[in-house]
C-alpha cells in the first residue's frame, strides 16, 4: 500500500490517537515495549487539556509530585514520550477507519492523509476541544484580546481587575489562582451553587472575591479592541449594574465532540467507550485508556489514566505477539 507520496506505507504496531497528557505516557510505555509507534493529534500541540485550558493551572494530585505547573508537566511529559523516538503527527483529526484483509487498520485524516497501523489506543479524551462561547452580543470581537476562555499566562492578569463568568471547576479554580496576583477578582455565575472540589469551593467564598450570584454578563461596553466595563444582571430581581474590568475570563463549559469516532462501531457507556480491564474495547486490536474510557468507578483524573495507557499497552503487544508473556516490566529493565 502506497501513501499520497508514492512512498510504501510504514505499517506501525501501534497508532496512538490523541496526544494529551495519557496518549504521552502511552507513548512511552510503547517504547519501552518496543513497539513501533506513532501519535496522532487533533490540536497544533500536545498536552490535551492540559495545555488547552490549565498551562499555569498546579495540579497538586499526582502521586509523587506534590505541585506541578500544567505546563511543566506536559514538557516532562513529551520528554519522556520522546524517549523512544514515537512519530508526531499534529493538526490531524482522525476521522476515519478500516480493517484491512491482512487484520491491520487503516486510519484517514480529516485531511485525506491515511496510517497503518497493526493496533489502536484511543486516548482522545471526549474528543476534540472548543470552548462554549461566551453568548453576548459583540463578544467575539474582544476575543484573544482581553476576553478569553482559559490562562495562559498567570502574568497577563497581574494587578487587573479580573471578572471569571461561570460557576464550575474551572471558574473556581481560576478565581484561586488569581486571587493573588489580580488586584480584584469578580465572580459572576448564574446559579447560587457552584461545583467543583468542595475545599476550593470554601476557599473562594472565603476568599476576598466579590461573588455575584445569580448574575450573568448582560452586555459588553469598551473601545474597538478592549472591553472597559460590562453590564451584569441580577437574574431575581432583573436588576442590572456595571461594572469596570481590566480582563474577562470565561469559564461556560466546553463543547468537546468525539466526531466521526462515534460510528466506529465500539460499545459506548454513559458517552464514553467501554472497555474490559485490559483496556479492550469491543473491536479486537482497538484498545482505549484516559478520559475516553468508561469501566465502574473510573476516576477521571491524569493518575488514573497514566495506569490504563501501559495495561492497554500491554495488552496490545500480547494481540500483536501472542506468544509473548503478559507480564508488568519495569523501566529499569529498560535503562
Ligand atoms: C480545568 C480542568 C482542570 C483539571 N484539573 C485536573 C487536576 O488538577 N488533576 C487531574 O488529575 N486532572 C485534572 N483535570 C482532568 C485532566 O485534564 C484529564 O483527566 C486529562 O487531561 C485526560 O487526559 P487524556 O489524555 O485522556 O485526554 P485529553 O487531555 O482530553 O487529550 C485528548 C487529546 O486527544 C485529541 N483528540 C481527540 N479526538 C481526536 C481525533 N479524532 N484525532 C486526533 N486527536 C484527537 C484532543 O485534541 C486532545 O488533545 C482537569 C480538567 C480540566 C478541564
Amino acid at each position: 500500500m502506497w501513501d499520497w507520496m508514492g512512498n510504501e506505507m510504514k505499517i506501525y504496531d501501534v497508532t496512538i490517537i490523541g496526544g494529551g497528557p495519557i496518549g504521552l505516557f502511552t507513548a512511552f510505555y510503547c517504547g519501552m515495549r518496543e513497539m513501533e509507534t506513532k501519535i496522532i493529534e487533533f490540536l497544533p500541540y500536545l498536552g490535551g487539556k492540559v495545555s488547552y485550558f490549565y498551562p499555569e493551572k498546579v495540579i497538586r494530585d499526582i502521586g509523587g509530585i506534590p505541585a506541578v505547573s500544567g505546563e511543566n508537566l506536559i514538557k516532562q511529559l513529551t520528554e519522556q514520550a520522546q524517549t523512544f523516538n514515537p512519530t508526531i503527527v499534529l493538526n490531524q483529526q482522525v476521522v476515519g477507519l478500516e480493517r484491512l484483509v491482512d487484520g491491520t487498520f487503516l486510519l484517514t485524516s480529516h485531511n485525506g492523509e491515511q496510517h497503518r497501523t497493526r493496533t489502536i489506543i484511543l486516548a482522545t479524551g471526549f474528543g476534540t476541544l472548543k470552548s462554549a462561547k461566551l453568548d453576548v452580543e459583540g463578544a467575539e470581537r474582544f476575543e484573544g484580546r482581553n476576553l478569553r476562555y482559559g490562562v495562559e499566562r498567570l502574568n497577563d492578569y497581574r494587578d487587573k481587575h479580573v471578572l471569571i463568568s461561570g460557576g464550575g471547576n474551572s471558574a473556581v479554580d481560576w478565581a484561586n489562582e488569581l486571587l493573588p496576583i489580580a488586584r480584584q477578582v469578580t465572580v459572576v455565575h448564574r446559579r447560587h451553587v457552584f461545583s467543583g472540589l468542595e475545599r476550593n469551593i470554601s476557599n473562594l467564598r472565603k476568599s476576598a472575591a466579590t461573588i455575584l450570584t445569580p448574575h450573568v454578563l448582560d452586555a459588553l461596553h469598551g473601545t474597538d479592541d478592549r472591553i472597559e466595563r460590562v453590564c451584569v444582571k441580577n437574574l431575581e430581581t432583573n436588576e442590572t449594574q456595571v461594572i469596570e474590568v481590566d480582563e474577562i475570563l470565561v469559564n461556560h463549559g466546553f463543547c468537546i465532540d468525539l466526531g466521526p469516532i462515534k460510528g466506529w462501531g465500539l460499545d459506548f457507556e454513559y458517552g464514553n467507550i467501554k472497555v474490559d480491564n485490559r483496556m479492550q474495547t469491543n473491536i479486537e486490536g482497538i484498545f482505549a485508556a484516559g478520559d475516553v474510557v468508561n469501566y465502574p468507578n473510573k476516576l477521571h483524573l491524569i493518575a488514573g489514566g497514566f495506569s490504563e495507557g501501559p495495561t492497554a499497552v500491554n495488552n496490545a503487544k500480547a494481540y500483536i505477539e501472542p506468544e509473548k508473556e503478559l507480564k508488568p516490566i519495569y523501566s529499569t529493565t529498560h535503562f
